[in-house]
């Protein structure tokens, strides 16, 4: 099957969050079923050309945002060595320092016309490429719009006759809103499609609402999450998705073992695995030294390494850290994004210097290093689609304290003192129950160092790899390609 993702996002090119680690895994997956899979990201400024080779096509080609003409070329490599990645290159929309917005945090006030760009780069660039798609797989709201341009604006081009669309949720809370009268000429759309069953969103034009209305099928990144979103989860779009039901695929993501692997992993001093751990201990010292905690073997320490956003429940973090002060805890905190947390978690590390680090940028080889050198890891989101730092953490064998949301509630287990099964904790907030509770469960439990290299164990023999989602993956794509035919308009 020729597979096509489209994304603004893909490892190692360029990530802001657990998109980039999809789109750029399971393609290297679907590749070695034998699909031929391609790529189209646009081009950043960070992205490296002389470090990843990057070649130029001899195309020069242009779109229309509004009335500008909009020119682009496309730039290639292969990833691993044999997925063709295709970068579509343009200095306005973005050669710039950041990817969705400054270093503030604050986002770029035209991203509206820079994914409208893409998403009409990414159409023109498959043609000029000659790769015709048996399915175009659609990340996230910035390419919420091909979907629909293949049904309106290229609904008579041959070339895409027999192409089916996905679009995949990864976070509904992201889902590009713009106003309505300015948008729909910016994209080239007509009014006609500036209905309630098609384009439209509470009087907004709605990326996010353009894919869930247009594509053949939808799905999105864990059965909880695909679950929660047909309710008060769903962010309005809760009606769209009921109706959408039967189209709609809860499919979690995995981790890519290889790179995620204690036993091999480049950014660690000390490398261990689940058959002998007694290095993870070194990586702890390690850890320690670097935040300058106390070097304490008996010191239970917490890693959190996330995007700072209030989805990620760093009010509960912060409570936590206030409330647990009187016990031989030390918590590193590992992130950026929302300066209001940034700044109540500097707070926290200033009055708390000997137990509270606080990292505050993007920082791969450290994330690593705080995944093998912690006892635990906090992840106490208020929603979580997917979540891949649990899994992560799991690899690591530390121990996952979450809460019951999401993807977080399908791969986490809460851990019984009674059968010593599960691999981590779990509060449900929804019923009331504490995080601060759930970390001082764990501390407690962690003091008996048996039971707990039982949870170690556990989590070690978690195995949430692509290969299990991949067979759904297939199928999805094989229910899409049945799916297709070049007028389905989907009654929503
Ligand atoms: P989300 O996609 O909502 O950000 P996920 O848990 O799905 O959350 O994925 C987060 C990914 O981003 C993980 O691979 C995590 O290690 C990584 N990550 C988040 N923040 C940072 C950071 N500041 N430095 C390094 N890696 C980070």
């Amino acid at each position: 099957m020729n597979i096509l993702m489209v994304s603004s996002e893909c490892v190692p090119y360029v990530k802001v969050g657990g998109l980039a680690d999809v789109v750029g895994t399971l393609p290297k997956y679907l590749k070695k079923q034998g699909h031929d899979v391609r790529i189209i990201i646009p081009k950043y400024r960070s992205i490296d050309g002389v470090k990843y080779n990057l070649e130029t096509l001899p195309y020069r080609l242009t779109v229309k945002v509004g009335k500008e003409q909009e020119s682009f070329r496309i730039k290639t490599c292969l990833l691993d060595g044999n997925v063709p990645v295709y970068f579509i290159e343009n200095m306005r929309y973005f050669n710039r320092l950041g990817i969705y917005g400054d270093e503030s945090g604050i986002g770029y006030g035209d991203n509206r016309e820079r994914y409208i760009f893409f998403s009409k780069a990414a159409v023109e660039a498959v043609k000029a490429i000659m790769f015709r798609p048996d399915v175009i797989h659609c990340h996230d709201w910035h390419t919420g719009l091909i979907p629909a341009y293949l049904k309106t604006t290229h609904a008579n081009d041959g070339f895409f006759w027999n192409t089916s669309t996905i679009y995949t949720i990864h976070n509904i809370s992201y889902q590009g809103s713009f106003e309505a009268s300015t948008t729909l000429p910016l994209a080239g759309f007509s009014w006609e499609d500036y209905k309630s069953d098609k384009l439209e969103f509470y009087n907004t034009f709605n990326f996010m609402k353009a894919g869930l209305a247009y594509a053949d099928i939808i799905s999105t990144v864990s059965p909880t999450y695909a679950k929660e979103i047909q309710g008060p989860a769903g962010n309005g779009m809760e009606v769209v998705l009921q109706v959408r039901e039967k189209d709609l695929f809860g499919i979690l993501n995995g981790i890519d073992y290889s790179y995620w692997n204690p036993a091999d992993d480049k950014y660690l001093n000390a490398k261990y695995s689940s058959s002998d751990i007694k290095n993870k201990s070194l990586c702890k010292k390690h850890l320690q030294e670097k935040c300058r905690f106390a070097v304490d073997e008996k010191a239970f320490v917490i890693g959190c390494v996330s995007r700072f956003d209030s989805q990620k429940g760093f009010d509960l973090i912060m409570d936590t850290i206030n409330k647990v002060q009187h016990l031989n805890i030390q918590i590193v905190v590992l992130g950026s994004g929302d300066m209001n947390i940034r700044n109540g978690l500097l707070y926290l590390k200033h009055i708390y210097p000997e137990k509270v680090s606080v990292w505050t940028t993007y920082n791969e080889p450290l994330s690593h290093e705080i995944y093998a050198g912690a006892d635990a890891f906090l992840m106490p989101s208020k929603f979580e689609p997917c979540g891949l730092s649990q899994i992560i953490s799991l690899a690591y064998g530390t121990v996952p304290i979450v809460n019951k949301t999401g993807g977080l509630a399908d791969t986490i287990i809460n851990f019984s003192k009674d059968s010593l099964s599960g691999n981590g904790f779990v509060f449900d907030f929804s019923k009331g129950e504490q995080c601060v509770d759930a970390v001082i469960n764990a501390y407690n439990v962690y003091q008996n160092q048996t039971v707990w290299n039982k949870i170690i164990s556990n989590a070690f023999s978690s195995n949430y790899s692509w290969n299990k989602s991949m067979e759904q993956y297939e199928n999805m794509y094989n229910t899409a390609v049945q799916k297709r035919t070049a007028y389905t308009i989907y009654q929503i």
